[in-house]
């Protein structure tokens, strides 16, 4: 079962570094509104791991830019390794435990033992993953990156884990556990563009990033 992953502090500190890097790429441009600069204006966050990221619960700095120029001010929050969106919980358990109810039917009660997440919140999960993100101009980018066919939206998010992990990547595999860290760092490093909607052209962010660490 996929609830047997636990993931290690060494995971999300490789994804802390990972963040780091991308508000750094994002700091050296601009404000896009106004041109002005971009200040750090990094707040604090009370992630939820649920059972299955608890030890990302630590990591609770999340990057943020602020434009320097008076009467405009806006803020400019880089794409994110940790953070999807606002969502309380951390991405990798928004991705996890959204693949362990797809794969698995569950009662509401299961599911709760299995992820450490309520049954209502991981079916909002599953409408924004099937639902709202195919209509969102970022995957009409990140799906074009694919070779036909991509990704299945009906299927997500575990169609796009399987894709990423390549050829060894079956369905048993994922139902028998063995998601790896390595994938599931994939997955990140993949949907970060769709993690803000602050910073436009956030793959190219990403991709500088990722050239200017070991992670490339
Ligand atoms: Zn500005």
């Amino acid at each position: 079962m996929l609830h047997a992953l636990r993931l290690a502090g060494e995971f999300f500190a490789r994804l802390e570094k990972m963040d780091e890097a991308i508000a750094a790429t994002v700091a050296a441009g601009r404000c896009q509104h106004c041109g002005g600069p971009l200040h750090r204006g990094n707040y604090q966050r009370k992630p939820r791991g649920g059972l299955l990221a608890v030890t990302g619960e630590c990591f609770t700095l999340r990057h943020s830019l602020c434009c320097g120029r008076r009467g405009c001010r806006k803020r400019a929050t880089p794409p994110s390794l940790r953070f999807l969106g606002r969502r309380v919980y951390l991405e990798v358990a928004v991705i996890v435990a959204s693949m362990v109810v797809q794969v698995v039917a569950m009662t509401a009660r299961a599911a709760l033992a299995a992820t450490g997440i309520p049954q209502r919140t991981l079916r909002r999960w599953g409408s924004w993953w099937r639902g709202t993100l195919p209509r969102l101009p970022v995957w009409m980018e990140l799906r074009a990156r694919f070779a036909p066919p991509p990704p299945d939206e009906k299927d997500l998010p575990r169609s796009l884990v399987w894709r990423l992990d390549g050829d060894d990547a079956r369905p048993d595999v994922v139902a028998g556990g063995s998601v790896s860290e390595a994938s599931l760092l994939r997955a990140a490093r993949y949907l970060a563009p769709a993690t803000t909607s602050s910073v436009a052209e956030g793959s190219r962010f990403v991709t500088a990033a990722m050239a200017q660490t070991a992670m490339a």
